[in-house]
């Protein structure tokens, strides 16, 4: 029986490693760089972190990053840890709905292919550069070997700010690499669900569907919680952790890194939450994850079955 079926509430923790280049491209910022930081330091506190608070984690890379040097043996050491290795795709393109099925469905089931093959582990989830999916998208997903998703994000708030700031982008001449996706997801279920095939964003007989939690408008997020400070945040997390029987919370490697810590190029202070230090971030973190913890239980999304029906 699983933790779900026994009436007890359960938590997952999903790091997305997305690398430095990735924010350079949202932000449509000249001089790509190929610094390995986000891999290097921002997963390596996140380890830590979870280890500290007893918490086996997801993390969703992007298999074409393994390449770059002691990335292979990190993904390797996340694995020995107790932590889940989900795909983030081959190469982290925001367009991946739009692509043509024959490429599309490289970027999904290579990611998958190469993650596994690098961790010696097998992959199971797939998360959405962007959080942008369709049923195109969710077939792929299933048909190379997923047995979930975890890209719906049904949050208001973040897909106007999204849509405001690629607006604005526009407007300055400058490219957004990232896209918008579609409004339906802002009526997906709140709770994981089955998505049916034709329309991942409603409810069905498919593929099991880990949506990004949101709760009272709050998305429990690493950004979200940075931007509102300890107290808010724990507060959030409180209240979600009693509305839901399951949270899915999602972080990105980054998240612990910051532009004074990690001496990051001055250009990324476009990201306002890289202005806030380690120290900071991590003490907001870890007490939004031990007042969850207080009354959830923290599992692998690998680890969680969906009841049927
Ligand atoms: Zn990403």
């Amino acid at each position: 029986m699983s933790a779900r079926e026994a009436g007890h509430r359960t938590a997952s923790v999903g790091v997305d490693v997305d690398s430095l280049w990735h924010y350079y491209r949202i932000h449509g910022l000249p001089g790509e760089t190929q610094s390995n930081a986000a891999w290097r330091d921002g997963v390596a506190r996140f380890v830590q972190m979870f280890a500290g608070l007893g918490i086996p984690a997801t993390f969703y890379c992007v298999a074409s990053d393994i390449e770059l040097p002691g990335n292979r043996e990190r993904l390797r050491d996340l694995v020995a840890a107790g932590h889940e290795i989900g795909n983030h795709s081959l190469n982290h393109r925001y367009d991946l709905s739009r692509m043509k099925p024959a490429e599309r469905i490289v970027e999904v089931g290579q990611g998958r292919y190469r993650l596994e093959m690098a961790a010696e582990a097998q992959v199971f989830g797939f998360r959405a550069p962007g959080y942008n999916t369709d049923a195109g998208l969710i077939a792929d997903v299933k048909n190379t070997g997923h047995t979930y998703d975890s890209s719906v994000f049904p949050c208001a708030p973040y897909y106007a700010a999204k849509a405001g700031v690629m607006g604005l982008m526009q407007l300055l001449g400058r490219e957004s690499r990232s896209i918008l996706g579609t409004p339906k997801v802002l009526i997906a279920p709140r709770e994981p669900y089955r998505m049916d095939p034709e329309e991942p964003h409603a409810r069905g007989d498919g593929l099991p569907q880990f949506p990004v939690s949101v709760a009272a408008g709050v998305p429990l997020i690493g950004t979200a919680f940075t931007a509102m400070g300890e107290r808010a945040s724990v507060a959030a997390a409180e209240l979600a952790v009693r509305l839901r029987h399951h949270l899915t919370l999602e972080f990105h490697a980054i998240d612990l890194m910051s532009l004074a810590d990690d001496a990051l190029a001055p250009e990324l202070s476009v990201q306002p939450d890289l202005r806030v230090s380690v120290a900071q971030k991590r003490r907001i973190f870890e007490s939004v994850l031990t007042a969850v913890g207080r009354r959830a239980k923290f599992v692998r999304l690998c680890d969680l079955k969906l009841g049927v029906g």
